[in-house]
C-alpha cells in the first residue's frame, strides 16, 4: 500500500520533500466484527487547508487540529469498497468523504461518508464541483452572503475549486460578478468560459484600493472571500452599505500562520454596517442532498460548467498540492490513481 506521509511540521512555504512516499501493507478484508469498511482511493482531492493542517496548530486558538507528521496525510477522495462490515456499504459502492493519501485505505467511520448515486457525471466531481468544494460555495454564498439580483459580487481565487462555482451561482442569480486570478490564462477563462463579468490578475495591479475602484466604481455588495490579507483590507473601503464579506478562506495567509499580514480597514466594518462572517463547510453538511440535486440539474440544463486539473499518480500528489498552493492549478486540483 503506497502512502504519503508528512514528515514533520512545516513552517513558510511547503516544498515537496517535506512529504515521503512510503510503501506499507493493509488487510484488504475488514476485520471480523468490524464495522469498518476498506476502500480502494480513485481520485484524491488537493485542498488549501491541508497546508494550515501541516503548521503546528494551537487547537484552542483554531479550533482545527494539525496533521501528525509521520502519519498519512489524510484529505477528501474518491474511492470504491472493496470489503464492508458495514451495513450501509457493500463491495463496489462508490464513496466520497475523508479517506487518506494512499492506494486503499481501512475507514472506521464510515457512516461519514458520502455514497454516490449518480454515476453519469465525471467522478472526480466528488473531489470538487459535487463535494466539499461545490457545497462550501453553495451553502456560503446563499446562506452567508444573502445575494440579491443586481447586487456588485466580488470573487478572489475565482478560477479556483470554490470560486469559479461562486461566480457562476451568482451570475444566475442575476448579480454583476467580477473576480480576480493570478494569471492571464485564469483571467481570460474566467471571462470567456465561466461567465464572469469582469476579472483582473492581482499580481498585475500595484494598488488593490486603486483597481477594485476600477472594476466597482459603485463600490462591491458582496465580498467572496478566498484570499484574506491585503486583498481583504482593500475590498472593506470599496464595500457598499450594507455589506456582505462572506469568510471563506484566507490562503494568502497560510504559509505565514505565526506571522499574519495586519488587517487595518476594520473601521469599515463600522461605518458601512457590515456583516462579517466566518463559514465551515462540516457545519452545512445536512443540505448536501438540495445542493447535490440543485447541481446535478444545472450540469445537466448547461447552466454551469467546471474546470478540472488532474494530475496522475499518488507519487504526484505532493507536488499537485504545491501546484495549488503556488497558483498553478487551472480549476479544482485532484490527484487521480492509477487504474481509476
Ligand atoms: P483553489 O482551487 O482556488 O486553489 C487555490 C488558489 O489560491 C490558487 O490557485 C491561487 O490562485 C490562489 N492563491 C494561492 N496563493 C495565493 C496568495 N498568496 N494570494 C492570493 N491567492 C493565492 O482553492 P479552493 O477553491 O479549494 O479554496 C479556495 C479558498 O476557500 C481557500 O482559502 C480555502 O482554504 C477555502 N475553503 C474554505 C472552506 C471552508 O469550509 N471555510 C472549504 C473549502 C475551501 P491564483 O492563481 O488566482 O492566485
Amino acid at each position: 500500500n503506497k502512502q504519503i506521509l508528512l514528515r514533520d511540521y512545516i513552517t513558510g512555504f511547503p516544498k515537496e520533500s517535506d512529504m515521503v512516499l512510503k510503501t506499507g501493507t493493509i488487510q484488504l478484508k475488514v476485520p471480523k466484527g468490524s464495522k469498518s469498511i476498506v476502500v480502494k482511493n480513485l481520485y484524491l482531492s488537493c485542498d488549501p487547508y491541508m497546508r494550515i493542517k501541516m503548521t503546528k496548530l494551537d487547537v484552542s486558538a483554531y479550533y482545527f487540529d494539525s496533521f501528525t507528521p509521520g502519519s498519512t496525510i489524510v484529505g477528501f477522495g474518491v474511492a470504491k469498497v472493496l470489503d464492508s462490515g458495514h451495513p450501509d456499504f457493500k463491495e463496489g459502492d462508490l464513496v466520497w468523504g475523508t479517506t487518506g493519501w494512499e492506494q486503499y485505505s481501512l475507514i472506521q467511520a464510515p457512516e461519514t461518508l458520502f455514497k454516490i448515486m449518480h454515476t453519469d457525471v465525471p467522478l472526480s466531481y466528488y473531489t470538487g464541483l459535487l463535494g466539499m468544494p461545490g457545497l462550501t460555495a453553495y451553502a456560503e454564498f446563499y446562506e452567508v452572503c444573502s445575494p440579491k439580483k443586481g447586487e456588485y459580487v466580488f470573487v478572489s481565487a475565482a478560477s479556483g475549486a470554490v470560486g469559479q462555482l461562486v461566480g457562476q451561482l451568482a451570475k444566475l442569480m442575476g448579480c454583476y460578478v467580477v473576480g480576480s486570478a493570478g494569471s492571464k490564462q485564469k483571467v481570460d477563462l474566467l471571462k470567456e468560459k465561466l461567465r464572469f463579468d469582469d476579472a483582473f490578475n492581482y499580481k498585475e495591479e500595484q494598488d488593490f484600493n486603486a483597481a477594485l475602484k476600477r472594476y466597482f466604481p459603485d463600490g462591491i455588495d458582496i465580498y467572496f472571500d478566498n484570499v484574506g490579507g491585503s486583498m481583504l483590507d482593500a475590498v472593506l473601503l470599496n464595500m457598499r452599505l450594507p455589506g456582505r464579506i462572506a469568510l471563506c478562506g484566507m490562503i494568502s495567509q497560510y504559509n505565514n500562520l505565526d506571522k499574519p499580514e495586519g488587517i487595518h480597514n476594520l473601521l469599515c466594518l463600522v461605518t458601512k454596517r457590515i456583516r462579517m462572517e466566518g463559514f465551515v463547510v462540516f457545519d452545512y453538511y445536512p443540505i448536501y442532498p438540495k445542493f447535490l440535486e440543485l447541481a446535478l440539474q444545472y450540469i445537466k440544463e448547461g447552466k454551469i460548467v467546471y474546470l478540472e486539473d488532474t494530475i496522475e499518480g499518488l507519487e504526484n500528489a505532493p507536488s499537485a498540492l504545491i501546484r495549488l498552493l503556488t497558483g498553478q492549478n487551472v480549476g479544482k486540483q485532484e490527484n487521480r490513481e492509477e487504474d481509476s
